[in-house]
């Protein structure tokens, strides 16, 4: 298991959208809307990749790579989109496990990730054979 902790956004986390939970080593903020984070198990499976995609090397040049390069993101945001919908679908919420694939293909393919993907077709299949190699 990976560690980590949980803390609501602070306010230097301003220039990211606010809905968005962000993740850097060994933290996990979440949004100020969210009341308890401990309820959303799929979505702190999806930071724990992030995490542990951050500990595998030098953590800034992660960073620059994540934010400059948008293969390097989407690979990034594949992996953990694909925990995330594994963990819903081991809880036994198939259809929120679809429902997060759609709506990641579509994220990843839009200013959301600045069109990490170059479409919602491309974005989906690779979330999905990263689904099928877990
Ligand atoms: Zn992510």
């Amino acid at each position: 298991m990976t560690d980590y902790q949980l803390k609501v956004r602070p306010w230097w986390l301003c220039c990211i959208p606010s809905g968005y939970w962000v993740t850097l080593r060994p933290t996990i903020y979440y949004p100020a809307t969210v009341k308890d984070p401990t309820v959303y198990p799929n979505v702190i499976a999806h930071e724990c990749v992030h995490i542990g995609q951050q500990n595998e090397g030098n953590f800034l040049w992660w960073l620059v790579r994540y934010v400059c390069v948008p293969s390097f993101r989407l690979r990034m945001e594949v992996a953990a989109y694909a925990a995330e919908a594994d963990v819903c679908a081991k809880l036994g919420d198939a259809n929120l496990a679809s429902e997060t694939v759609s709506q990641a293909a579509a994220a990843l393919s839009s200013w959301k990730y600045c069109w990490a993907a170059s479409s919602n077709n491309e974005a989906w299949a690779m979330i999905m054979a990263a689904r099928r190699s877990l």
